[in-house]
């Protein structure tokens, strides 16, 4: 008796292992899966990519809302099924006034502008080709003293008119500091003074996770390097369309606006 007792918490525990989640379904947040022999996973009908040994990305963008379906098709043909039910979270309004060639760009840098959207699209396509998963790395802060200034989400009003939602974290700081990849990465693109971005890194942690690294005083990395978490890639700096010395962070998976405050506290065991 006691045997076959043993032998089910076996088997019982087998399956348990055998898928494993680390994040919270919720707006602006991943989450990163483990299931063995996968033969195929979709997310909301779209394909998602997985690597060779089970791990896998999905993400909730800041805005969405309502249901998600996780199906994933075992090599046996087996299907699991898994509904999420995201709600749209509140996010505070934040006031700044700004010089008027601030808000928007005199007509001299429009063409500019244009080119420098053109460049960062075309590296961003480079994200759908990899099944890397440099992200197993786990996440770690991209400055060493933390001193938040503006929180992910806060929905901005630029001169009393209503304008995009912050989309990353800023960190405060002195020219000059130390910027950190927040985890292992390759990198997609190195920007130089860009009109909105300044001098800026973006990284590819793999399947489609990025992140962005904007108005630095210096890029210390060069395109295609790879790089690991912790790892000094820049200096901090206000260069672009910046008040004062800060770091804005960003993070998405592919298209989809993550808090970067939320892959801090992913536990990847
Ligand atoms: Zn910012």
């Amino acid at each position: 008796m006691r045997f076959i007792i043993i032998f089910f918490l076996l088997i019982t525990n087998l399956i348990a292992q055998e898928i494993k989640f680390f994040g919270e379904p919720k707006s602006a947040s991943i989450i990163i899966g483990k299931v063995d022999s996968i033969k195929k996973i979709l997310f909301n009908s779209g394909k998602i990519k997985f690597s060779n040994n089970g791990y896998f990305i999905f993400g909730f963008d800041k805005e969405d809302e309502g249901e998600f379906e996780l199906t994933i098709i075992k090599q046996n043909n087996s299907t699991i099924n898994y509904s999420y039910q995201i709600n749209k979270e509140k996010f505070e309004n934040q006031e700044l006034r700004l010089s008027k060639k601030m808000v928007s760009p005199p007509k001299k840098y429009l063409k500019k502008i244009k080119n420098e959207f053109a460049q960062i699209k075309k590296a961003r396509t480079k994200l759908f080709e990899n099944n890397n998963t440099y992200y197993l790395s786990g996440f770690s802060m991209p400055v060493k003293n933390v001193r938040i200034t503006s929180e992910f989400g806060l929905n901005r009003i630029l001169n009393g008119t209503p304008k995009n939602f912050h989309n990353g974290v800023d960190f405060g700081g002195s020219i000059g500091d130390s910027v950190f990849a927040i985890a292992d990465a390759k990198v997609l693109f190195v920007g130089n003074n860009f009109y909105y971005n300044g001098n800026f890194i973006l990284l590819d942690h793999g399947q489609g996770l990025n992140s962005v690294y904007l108005h630095l005083s210096k890029n210390l990395v060069n395109k295609n390097q790879q790089v690991k978490k912790g790892e000094l890639i820049g200096l901090l700096g206000s260069t672009g369309r910046s008040t004062g010395p800060h770091l804005h962070l960003g993070v998405q998976w592919f298209n989809k606006r993550i808090d970067p405050m939320s892959l801090f506290n992913l536990k990847l065991e």
